[in-house]
């Protein structure tokens, strides 16, 4: 089963403007590397290449057609001649508050791939806003995420998974003193009933 890579073009293959909107060519900038290591993945991997975007109101007055395509088409040329193919390019036009189902992350865009022919759970979403991450849950699909101060991950995704790692170590720790000193009590108060006087094990004994 093939593996798809479905990647998110603002923020991630390219700068995002302060305005969030590339409607004018000057506006568009690669960010470092990524036309190096996308064209490295497109060569040394079988991954299938997939662009996901959010266009707010794409299509309205706030950001015509015409003013989205220059840039849209630059983008896929420019990683079309490095080797870098997209299968499939999706982009949504709505508002956020509008709520559509198309909208990441939400997966009605992605019908074609949610047929049980791709191999989702070893596919993954790069993106760098928390609703790129929950696209990779809502697929079933592992996520990388671009640190993005402006929208930052919450929770436990907020942590980097070496970092939970360490915490659910410390739990397990905890809990294993926890239960020795349930222990060393129920031993001190064995002693206790049996007339031995009280020892307080847990503190070094006097030699
Ligand atoms: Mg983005």
């Amino acid at each position: 089963m093939q593996k798809v890579l479905f990647i998110d073009r603002d923020g991630t293959i390219i700068r995002e403007p302060d305005d969030f909107q590339v409607d004018l060519l000057e506006k568009l900038r690669f960010l470092p590397g990524v036309i190096t290591n996308l064209a490295k993945v497109a060569r040394e991997t079988d991954f299938v290449i997939v662009m996901v975007t959010n266009q707010d109101g794409l299509g309205t007055e706030s950001f015509p057609e015409t003013a989205f395509h220059p840039a849209q088409n630059f983008v896929i040329q420019t990683l079309a001649d490095e080797g870098i193919e997209f299968a499939d390019v999706f982009v949504d036009r709505t508002f956020p508050h509008e709520n559509a189902p198309t909208r990441k992350p939400g997966t009605a865009m992605l019908t074609k791939y949610l047929t049980g022919e791709y191999d989702l759970a070893n596919s993954y979403v790069i993106g760098d806003r928390p609703t790129d991450v929950e696209l990779a849950r809502n697929l079933g699909s592992k996520a990388i995420y671009i640190r993005n101060p402006s929208f930052p991950l919450e929770g436990d995704d907020a942590q980097p998974r070496v970092e939970l790692a360490q915490q659910r170590a410390e739990r397990r720790a905890h809990d294993a003193r926890a239960d020795q000193d349930d222990v060393t009590l129920a031993g001190c108060h064995r002693q206790r009933s049996t007339g031995e006087g009280l020892v307080d094990a847990r503190r070094p004994r006097a030699r």
